[in-house]
C-alpha cells in the first residue's frame, strides 16, 4: 500500500506563517483592511514607495484623496480615518 504523504495539507494547523511579500499591502492590518472595504466600495488605493507616506486613497469623482501612511501612530486611528473617508465617498463611484 502506498502511504498517504500527510504533511500536504494537513488541515487545522495552529501555527500558519504569514510569509506576506512587501508588496501592494500595508503592514499594519487594521489599515490593510479598511483599504481592502475602501476598494470594494469602489475608492482607488495608490501605493506609493515612499518611506513615510504608503499611498494615497482617492475618491475619483470627487477628486478628493487622504494620505496613508506607512507607520501611523495608531493604526486603529487609520484605519478609521480611512473608513470615514470611504463612508463619505462610497456613492460616488
Ligand atoms: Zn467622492
Amino acid at each position: 500500500m502506498d502511504r498517504v504523504l500527510e504533511n500536504r495539507s494537513s488541515a487545522g494547523g495552529g501555527s500558519r506563517r504569514t510569509a506576506m511579500p512587501l508588496g501592494d499591502k500595508h503592514q499594519k492590518k487594521d489599515v490593510e483592511a479598511a483599504l481592502k472595504r475602501a476598494e470594494k466600495a469602489g475608492l482607488k488605493v495608490t501605493h506609493d514607495k515612499n518611506r513615510h507616506r504608503w499611498g494615497w486613497l482617492i475618491c475619483c469623482p470627487c477628486n478628493e484623496h487622504i494620505t496613508v501612511y506607512c507607520t501611523p501612530r495608531s493604526p486603529g486611528g487609520e484605519a478609521k480615518r480611512i473608513d470615514s473617508f470611504r463612508r463619505n465617498h462610497e456613492n460616488h463611484a
